[in-house]
């Protein structure tokens, strides 16, 4: 069995369980080389879209992405808001009206997120950002696919994110605010990544 609308709206709200529970620790990682506000942003977005979904109970896994997308888009400020929002935008419409959503389309609608990300960002592998735990995710993804089991996809996207943002603690930052700090951004993990590790984390919760 695939996944469906219940699955995605699952999914969100173990979201933003989980950047309710990280907010603190997302403020802390942008603390020395950001501004601080990565927990804040993270928690506001996704409280907010609880609150669309409650309002506006989505019919399909596409509609409920298209209206996380929409919200944070709206109501997250800064860089992470417009990332976030291309990827769950992008994943929307590569889900379509589809209700019973497979292993391939899975991989296909990650894949479609972290080209949102790229497309909207610029960002390179390596780069220090939300990329270096998409990429990772996406190819884990889609060598997990063959196997046409949607939970094993999930799983592996978020344990190569895990990694991909360990990953991230000795580059040198060359996007978005911590490449101010040139060199100073060694040594610490990029909170976007993790954020987008602890988001597909919660993909696996909401298919077990
Ligand atoms: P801001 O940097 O505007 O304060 P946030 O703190 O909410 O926004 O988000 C910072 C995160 O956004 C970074 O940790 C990084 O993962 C991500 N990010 C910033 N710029 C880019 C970019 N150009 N491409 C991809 N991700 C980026
Ligand atoms: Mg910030």
């Amino acid at each position: 069995m695939g996944l469906d609308v219940n699955w995605a709206v699952r999914w969100l709200t173990l979201s933003a369980e989980a950047m309710a529970e990280h907010r603190v620790e997302l403020i802390e990682l942008d603390r020395p080389i950001g501004d601080s506000d990565h927990g804040e942003n993270m928690d506001r977005g996704f409280k907010a879209v609880m609150d669309k979904l409650a309002e506006s109970p989505p019919e399909t896994a596409g509609a409920a992405l298209k209206l996380t997308a929409m919200t944070l888009m709206s109501k997250v400020g800064g860089a992470a808001g417009p990332l976030y929002g291309t990827a769950f935008l992008r994943a929307a419409t590569s889900f379509g009206d589809a209700t019973d959503i497979d292993a391939a389309a899975l991989a296909a609608a990650l894949a479609a997120a972290r080209d949102g990300i790229v497309a909207r960002g610029k960002a390179e592998s390596g780069d220090k950002t939300m990329v270096d735990a998409w990429t990772p995710a996406v190819d884990a993804s889609a060598a997990a696919a063959g196997e046409g089991d949607v939970r094993k996809v999930l799983a592996a996207a978020a344990e190569a994110a895990e990694a991909g943002a360990v990953s991230t603690d000795p580059m040198l930052a060359r996007k978005g605010r911590a490449s101010y700090l040139g060199e100073r951004s060694i040594g610490h993990r990029d909170p976007g990544a993790v954020s987008s590790a602890l988001i597909l984390r919660a993909a696996v919760g909401a298919s077990e």
